[in-house]
């Protein structure tokens, strides 16, 4: 049996070749991009007004105040957004602007509509005013040939809009892995199937599918084999004919129907190793067949998902290039003693509450029974307590992985 660490890094030190593929900025949303991004235009492309109001030269102004406030005509026109038409002050005008169009010929400031007066066509101005006060300058946000965005940089909401007003309308990013999701155990049924004696709801295909749609990549669910040799041998072919990595829920301990290892080892996949000091999660197995990743993941449902977070989480940031593959940290005193006798290491699962000065408390989620999956859905996170360490006393402060980010 290897250790937690030794088997997280046999799976994450993995050589693996990252693919590239082209997508709309809108689907790139959170991806990882693959190329640098360099601007075609300024922008803005003109300097243009930041404020609905008069567009005036500064030296008109020289000398205005409250008691002498300078007087300038107002053009018969005005200058709206979008307005492309080539625009030239006179001397002893200003012009009507609106926020967002171009600056005319012969001004250097907008003056903002609440600062001036008017009366018929003339505008009255009661303060001095410095050059390019209100204008915003072409190429300000972006210079032309700059480079916007970094290969490895994540998609965020402001980059689209980035890339939108660059004219960007699609993006190479890090294609994401296809996962494959098979259920297996014959006393199994779906969701929609009554659960009679001696049957239990398949819960783990769709855990695993939704912590797999969480890190962004797609899944395929396979459903629900029962535990025969010749259907599961076939099942797992198709699955890892379409996609990157497969997970095999149940049927990879010691029982007499745990066939997996027997199926895997007859399609020659390479077992990297099997069986792991932990818990929940023991009867871990990780095979590469060819360029495929298989796990076979432990049938009870926290220690399937608790896999999943420990191993494939991390590894499927990786392959999608994120710079940090592994969840916060943040932590915790713990509001009971926890005994820790196991010789395996124990990843505890744990709700956490803030006290009146803002610090984490760390309490157990009930029964931590790998069957219990509701000691999963109510934890904010884990608690990892090595071997060598003796019980965890009340009081004591613990680093917690966050699962639920949302509480920091
Ligand atoms: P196994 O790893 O196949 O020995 O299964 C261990 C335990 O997990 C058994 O009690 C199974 O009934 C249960 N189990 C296996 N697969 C699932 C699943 N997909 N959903 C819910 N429970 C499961
Ligand atoms: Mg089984």
């Amino acid at each position: 049996m290897i250790t937690y660490k030794e088997a997280r890094d046999k799976v994450l030190n993995r050589p693996f070749s990252q693919i590239r593929e082209k997508t709309g900025i809108l689907e790139s949303l959170n991806c990882i991009l693959a190329e640098d991004i360099f601007s075609s235009d300024d922008i803005p492309v003109n300097d243009n007004s930041a404020m609905d109001g008069f567009a005036v030269n500064t030296k008109d102004l020289k000398g205005a105040d409250k008691n002498n406030p300078v007087m300038l005509r107002i053009e018969d026109f005005d200058i709206a957004a979008g307005n492309v038409g080539k625009n030239i002050l006179k001397d002893g005008y200003c012009i009507k602007i609106m926020t967002g169009a171009p600056i005319p010929e012969g001004c250097d400031c907008v003056v903002k509509k609440e600062d001036v007066s008017i009366k018929d066509d003339m505008a009255f101005f009661s303060q001095e005013h410095k050059k390019l006060d209100n204008i915003r300058l072409r190429g300000e946000d972006i210079k032309k040939g700059s480079r916007v965005f970094s290969k490895g940089d994540k998609i965020t909401p402001a980059a689209v809009g980035v890339l939108a007003s660059l004219g960007i309308k699609q993006v190479f990013v890090n294609k994401s892995p296809k996962i494959g999701v098979i259920s297996t155990g014959s006393e199994l049924v779906d969701i929609d199937k009554e659960i009679t004696f001696g049957k239990v709801r398949d819960s783990n295909s769709y855990s695993l599918c939704a912590q797999i749609a969480e890190t962004g990549s797609s899944y395929i669910r396979y459903g629900i084999i029962e535990d025969d040799k010749d259907k599961l041998c076939l099942s797992i072919k198709k699955a890892v004919s379409e996609c990157d990595i497969v997970l095999i829920s149940g049927g990879v301990s010691v029982g007499d129907y745990d066939y997996i290892k027997d199926i895997l080892k007859d399609m020659q996949a390479n077992e990297i190793f099997w069986s792991v000091k932990q818990k929940p999660g023991k009867p871990l197995a990780f095979y590469i067949l060819e360029d495929k990743l298989i796990f076979g993941l432990p049938g009870n449902p926290v220690s399937a998902m608790v896999c999943f977070e420990i191993y494939i989480r991390p590894l499927i940031r990786k392959i999608i290039g994120f710079k940090d593959i592994f969840r916060k940290n943040i932590n915790a005193k713990i509001t009971q003693e926890i005994k820790n006798k196991s010789d395996r290491t124990e990843f505890v699962r744990v709700v956490l509450s803030k006290d009146k000065n803002g610090n984490f408390n760390a309490s157990k989620t009930g029964s931590q029974g790998s069957g219990i999956l509701t000691s999963m859905s109510k934890a904010d996170g884990l608690i990892i307590i090595d071997t060598e360490k003796g019980d965890l006393k009340e009081g004591e402060t613990v680093k917690v992985i966050l699962i639920n980010e949302d509480i920091y």
